[in-house]
């Protein structure tokens, strides 16, 4: 087993006598063993940054280290890596057990009948021991992706690489294996990079998250620690869903003056010190509906659901979302208050976007 060290790494693309910079001087840490969720937009050098690590792309500049071992020159094969695609590609005309002992077979000394105990292992661990002998096309969506991740598995690798494994899934088999896919992983101890594009995934399954965006690590942590703590406005916006309220309030003194009759005055002025203008982000579950001396809002959409209610509200043409109490249930069309605790209160820089209060 081994951690894994990205130092300095950059990769560019030169297209058409343009740079695409994909990945910019990304450092990162993955600790031995770790689950780690690599998330981001769509563009933002999730798959290059694997593909790098897996050996399938050289990089521009920078290091790979596993342990001890620098493998930044090494060849994919020579990695001890596996990897998951979202397009896991079965070999049709072969049943579930030549399918995951087929690269073995291929690419490894190993005898046959260590090949057997693997593939045998890595069905008992899925639960596809009685699908051994079936064909792809007689199995689910969720089975065929478990055998794609017993491919990975049965090499016994040193590193796991999963690039959107559950896209193709539908929703609710995807909440089922991603629960699967993290256990199995905790089982295995194998360090793994994953990534997705999707932030409920990346907090509901990341021992750690890293946030990518535009070629650029944002911020590395736990998910609790990112989802309260985020290292600039971007963070704060792209995690947590619904996503975070935010807008510009004038710094008045103690007082942040923001849109319709939005005034909030601040018990703690250090973090604005210095600032005629800041941005405010509030999360929608600190919003609270109050009868009297808060900001007016005018409620758009109402969605009672169960035991959550959102509401949708309007303050001169900024949106914002509330997530309320079940008990209190206002209608489209009217005008509600509300308040928070400065607890609750996110603030960043306007122009850089950093970070000046978290919770
Ligand atoms: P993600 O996986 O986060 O969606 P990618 O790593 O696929 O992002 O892409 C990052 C950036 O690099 C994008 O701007 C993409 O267009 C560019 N890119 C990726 N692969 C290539 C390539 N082979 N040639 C040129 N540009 C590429
Ligand atoms: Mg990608």
């Amino acid at each position: 087993m081994a951690n894994i060290e990205l130092d300095t790494l950059r990769k560019e693309f030169g297209t058409g006598g343009q740079t695409v910079v994909a990945v910019e001087n990304v450092d990162l840490d993955i600790h031995d063993g770790e689950f780690l969720v690599l998330v981001g937009p769509s563009g933002c050098g999730k798959t290059t940054t694997l593909r790098c690590i897996a050996g399938l792309e050289d990089v521009t500049s920078g290091t790979i280290t596993f342990g001890s071992r620098d493998v930044t020159d090494l060849r994919a094969r020579d990695r001890d890596v596996a990897m998951v695609f979202q397009n896991y590609a079965l070999y049709p005309h072969m049943d579930v057990r030549d399918n995951l002992g087929f690269g073995l077979k291929l690419s490894t000394k190993l005898t046959t009948d260590e090949i057997h105990r693997r593939v045998e292992d890595a069905a008992a661990m899925l639960g596809i021991e009685e699908l051994l002998g079936d064909k792809p096309k007689e199995l689910s969506g969720g089975q065929q992706q478990r055998v794609a991740l017993g491919r990975a598995i049965v090499r016994e690798p040193e590193v796991f690489l999963m690039d959107e494994p559950l896209s193709n899934l539908d929703a609710k088999l995807r909440a089922e294996m991603r629960t699967e896919l993290q256990e199995l992983q905790h089982e295995l101890g194998v360090t793994t990079v994953y990534v997705t594009h999707d932030q409920t995934e990346a907090m509901a399954m990341g021992d750690r998250i890293a946030v990518m965006n535009d070629g650029v690590l944002q911020q590395v942590g736990a998910p609790e620690t990112v989802y309260r703590s985020p290292t600039n406005e971007f963070v704060a916006n792209f995690i947590g869903s619904p996503s975070i309220n935010l807008f510009t309030a004038e710094v008045e003194g103690s007082t942040l003056v923001g849109p319709r009759d939005f005034a909030y005055d601040l018990e703690d002025t250090a973090p604005v010190a210095g600032y005629d203008r800041v941005r405010v982000g509030i999360r929608p579950e600190d919003m609270q509906m109050v009868s009297e001396g808060g900001t007016t809002a005018t409620v758009t959409v109402a969605e009672h659901m169960g035991n959550e209610n959102f509401l949708y509200l309007e303050l001169d043409g900024h949106e914002m979302t509330a997530r309320i109490d079940s008990a209190i249930r206002p209608q489209a069309g009217e005008t509600v208050q509300f308040t928070f605790d400065e607890d609750a209160l996110y603030l960043f820089d306007p122009d850089t976007g950093d970070a000046l209060k978290t919770k």
